[in-house]
């Protein structure tokens, strides 16, 4: 038994929000006041993210990337960790992190199953870290991305593009994959932002980041990367790391797509564009037995959008929930 869906895809990553919750307001994700949580007890609980990546993982799910809100605002989530690394099935566990909350805990990941950390961090300059993230955390984040820099745990930095706010350090940040084996990841900027009001100026999307970044270097080496890679990913000559573009919102990189979604609040999620396909948590909470949620899972799946765009014309209302809520 796999889940496969109608296009030949065979998924094997699933993408899990911890909680909705987050100690960070950035601008691209959600407004200032941040956005509507939900009841402590609509959120999935350990036990029942547990079990749900253990079916998930006999189903051939190998890979899990955890995610929110900010994972590491929930409490006992380094707990959560540590049985989770306890499953076999998994080959990799990765963790998406704001890194305001985690330098503390780092030494206690290296000893888990814990694969990569994806440290989100928009801006170099503290100044401006703070008015995008709209928080006084740039110096622990920052010492958090030298600590992990030091660490076993592959990093990757997640920089979202945002016209206006930081396109002026798309260079600084390629520059620290010189010395540093690191992987610099450029995401689009999408709508996600929990009706946040963005203005957009420009749109510096990926021809235009890597036009960008040609101009700035002259050239520049393809790193051949999994098919299943979100991100494009490339390097200037000699330099230890790599960067990469992820196509977020242009969506070219679909049809290699091997991802599933499920929300802080259970919901089942084909693709980041469709709007919810049904609630595990409900269907758990109704007694709901591991073979019916395998069936279950092996049913949706069939039916994944082949791509964002087919995904986001069939959910009938706009895209403007925050990536928070949705789990990036
Ligand atoms: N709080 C954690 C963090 O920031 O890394 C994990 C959750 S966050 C929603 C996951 C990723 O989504 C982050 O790298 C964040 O920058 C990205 N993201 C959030 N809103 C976005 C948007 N509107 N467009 C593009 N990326 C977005
Ligand atoms: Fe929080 Fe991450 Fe959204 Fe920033 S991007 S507000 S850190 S969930």
């Amino acid at each position: 038994m796999e889940l496969k869906d109608k296009f030949g895809r065979k998924i094997s990553y699933l993408r899990l929000a911890i909680t909705d919750r987050c100690n960070l307001r950035c601008q691209y994700c959600m407004p200032a006041q941040g956005i509507n949580i939900v009841d402590r007890k609509d959120l999935l609980s350990y036990k029942e993210m547990y079990r749900i990546t253990r079916v998930l993982s006999e189903l051939g799910v190998n890979k899990v990337r955890l995610t929110g809100g900010e994972p590491f605002v929930r409490k006992d989530f380094v707990s959560f960790l540590e049985s989770l690394s306890f499953n076999d099935k998994l080959d990799e566990i990765n963790i998406t992190t704001n890194g305001a909350l985690i330098s503390k805990h780092i030494d206690r990941l290296e000893e888990l199953k814990i694969n990569s950390i994806n440290l989100s961090m928009d801006s170099l300059q503290k100044e401006k870290f703070a008015k995008i993230t709209r928080r006084d955390v740039f110096d622990n984040v920052y010492n958090t991305f030298e600590k992990l820099e030091q660490s076993k745990l592959k990093l990757k930095l997640n920089v979202v593009v945002q016209s206006g706010f930081n396109t002026d350090e798309i260079i600084d940040f390629i520059e620290l994959s010189k010395n540093k084996d690191i992987a610099v990841r450029f995401i689009e900027e999408m709508p996600f932002n929990g009706k946040g009001q963005r203005e957009m100026h420009e749109e510096w999307n990926f021809n235009n980041i890597y036009s960008f970044v040609e101009k700035h270097y002259k050239i520049i080496e393809k790193v051949s990367s999994k098919k299943s890679s979100t991100s494009v990913n490339y390097r200037i000559p000699n330099y230890q790391g790599t960067f990469g573009i992820i196509p977020a919102f242009t969506r070219s990189i679909c049809g290699d797509c091997n991802r599933i979604r499920i929300t802080a609040t259970g919901l089942f999620k084909n693709c980041l564009f469709d709007g919810g396909v049904f609630n595990v948590r409900d269907f758990i909470r109704n007694g709901a037995t591991d073979d019916e949620l395998k069936e279950l899972f092996i049913n949706t799946v069939h039916h994944k959008p082949e791509n964002g765009f087919v995904a986001e014309a069939a959910r009938g209302n706009d895209v403007s929930e925050s990536m928070s809520t949705i789990g990036g």
